[in-house]
């Protein structure tokens, strides 16, 4: 498993349902990794294979693996095959995916302690939609969302929190600089066994607002979807 310990932030980037052989040659290409931040590009997973590394800060990783383990599940991608083509990070309950495919903290659980099982790092995804934001009802749905997502083998070696509030996905909007912060202490204080945790910030994260998000203490990097597409802000972002 990656030592997560060996980096000061990390970024991911998480593409989606886009991208297609030029673009993917292309963005590999002009991607600039530093040495002090690790990189992970989330790409659809037919493309996985497509990182050709030899640098030790940027990995391909997946959006999303299957509940099984193997057998007769058609469509599905396991953990192990992951680890088979050397895949050290996977998304896991992406909003998009507990929204359109029903994904849920019990499934997320399942799939992190596959991934763990395989040494990868489960990226596991929570936030609030608006509603339950102007309810003032975040911290409930957090706690909740971490205590049933999050594996009990779970540790701060071994998996990634996001914290992604879904209003603030792909719309342009961002949580005031205090409010990311207050949230990432909070979630780090929901039980003592988070303390530790890295829990990065994912919404409309952008080149003009990642150095003042991440600049803060509990933020320990970022996931960014849109602006990952473009490799030159997506270089901006990370450097
Ligand atoms: C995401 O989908 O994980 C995400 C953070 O999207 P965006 O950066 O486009 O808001």
């Amino acid at each position: 498993m990656i030592k997560l310990a060996n980096f000061s932030s990390i970024f991911i980037a998480n593409w989606k349902l886009n991208g297609n052989t030029e673009f993917i040659n292309e963005y590999y290409q002009k991607l600039l990794p530093n040495s002090k931040n690790c990189v992970v590009v989330c790409s659809p997973s037919i493309f996985l294979n497509k990182l050709k590394n030899n640098n030790k800060n940027l990995f391909s990783g997946a959006q999303d693996t299957s509940i099984y383990i193997e057998g007769a599940f058609t469509g599905e991608l396991s953990a192990k095959m992951l680890l088979d083509i050397n895949i050290k990070f996977c998304l896991v309950g992406h909003s998009e995916r507990r929204e359109y495919f029903n994904e849920t903290n019990e499934t997320v659980n399942i799939k992190s302690l596959n991934l763990i099982n395989n040494n990868i790092i489960p990226v596991i995804c929570i936030g609030e939609t608006l509603e339950q934001k102007e309810k003032k009802i975040t911290k409930d749905v957090l706690t909740k969302q971490i205590c049933e997502s999050v594996p009990d083998l779970s540790n701060f070696e071994n998996t990634l929190i996001a914290y992604e509030p879904i209003w603030a996905i792909g719309t342009g909007l961002t949580p005031s600089i205090q409010d990311i912060d207050e949230v990432h202490s909070f979630i780090k204080d929901i039980d003592i066994r988070f303390n530790k945790f890295k829990v990065l910030y994912g919404g409309s994260v952008k080149a003009s607002n990642s150095a003042e998000i991440n600049s803060l203490k509990n933020v320990d990097g970022c996931l960014v979807g849109g602006a990952s597409l473009k490799v030159e802000e997506f270089n901006k972002i990370i450097s």
